[in-house]
């Protein structure tokens, strides 16, 4: 994995302003310890020297719910802060569709929805995003992310494909078709685990690289023909975007593979890691072309 160059560039855009509030923070911070210790001790000489600031991206986590909402999300949540503190980013948790704002956008490196449903951000809101991701930033969408604003054409082409159904929670082979890419790089050819399968309104693939795909043979309700993807990247808009449709469950937060598989997705998303530039997965000889209803 290369460290990509874009993220320092669009790290000092990013920074710039956390560091003015990082300082700031620090500097009222030693006016308060000075404050403090003028009613005690004799006051302490000012330092020179700034405080150290380490510099690291930051993960906006949204799991509002206008829909069905899935009781895995606060372990969900509980995750996503526990691999920011184990793989150095910081990780900020909200239901507040507001926090789509210039501003807030503006300090984060990569916004995950985290089992979103249904219409969670006004025109303005999702205007807001809209610019954050031309601006170069990081989507990562798990599970209902893709049962999410299905009146946003622009989501849809993000998020890759649009949820339909899904058969009961049962133990699936998934084939991990790309084994390169940050999310995928530590798993096994072939994956087995327990989620909940969603079926897709649209088969992804012509739009998006496939890293994993279902394979519909080991379970019951695959509903996709065969061809059957359950994550993918896409270079999109200017930016990046990640889907994964596993996150079901609480137990998926649990497995370290799956948490790997998120923390991977993160960083790249982040623009943390890199992947070399590829062609599209090509499709398998006996299905028939996916229609593409995606494209703008
Ligand atoms: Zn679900």
């Amino acid at each position: 994995m290369n460290i990509n160059l874009s993220w320092a560039r669009r790290a000092s855009r990013v920074l710039t302003p956390i560091l003015a509030c990082v300082t700031s923070a620090a500097l009222l911070l030693a006016f308060a310890e000075s404050v403090e210790q003028d009613q005690s001790t004799p006051p302490r000489k000012p330092t020179s020297a700034p405080r150290k600031v380490v510099e690291q991206p930051r993960v906006l986590v949204f799991s509002k719910t206008a829909g069905f909402r899935h009781g895995s999300i606060p372990t969900g949540i509980k995750t996503m802060v526990e691999l920011g503190k184990e793989h150095g980013f910081d990780v900020v948790t909200t239901e507040d569709p507001a926090r789509f704002n210039e501003k807030e956008l503006s300090t984060l490196s990569c916004v995950v929805f985290l089992n979103t449903t249904g219409d969670v951000l006004d025109d303005a809101q999702q205007k807001h995003f809209e610019t954050f991701i031309r601006n170069g930033g990081g989507y990562v969408g798990v599970h209902s992310a893709a049962d999410t604003e299905y009146d946003w054409p622009w989501y849809g082409r993000l998020v890759g494909a649009w949820f339909k159904t899904h058969p009961r929670i049962q133990p699936a082979k998934i084939n991990v078709e790309d084994r390169t890419f940050p999310a995928t790089s530590m798993l096994p050819p072939v994956w087995d685990r327990t989620d909940e399968w969603y079926v897709y309104r649209d088969n992804p693939r012509p739009n998006v690289t496939v890293l994993m795909s279902l394979d519909e043979t080991s379970y019951e309700g695959g509903g996709m023909n065969g061809d059957h993807p359950t994550s993918w990247y896409h270079d999109f808009d200017g930016g990046r975007a990640f889907y994964t449709g596993g996150g079901h469950t609480n137990e998926s937060y649990a497995e370290p593979l799956f948490r790997k598989h998120l923390t991977g997705a993160i960083m790249w998303a982040s623009g943390i890691v890199n992947t070399p530039a590829k062609k599209r997965s090509p499709l398998p000889a006996n299905v028939d072309k996916p229609v593409d209803v995606l494209k703008p």
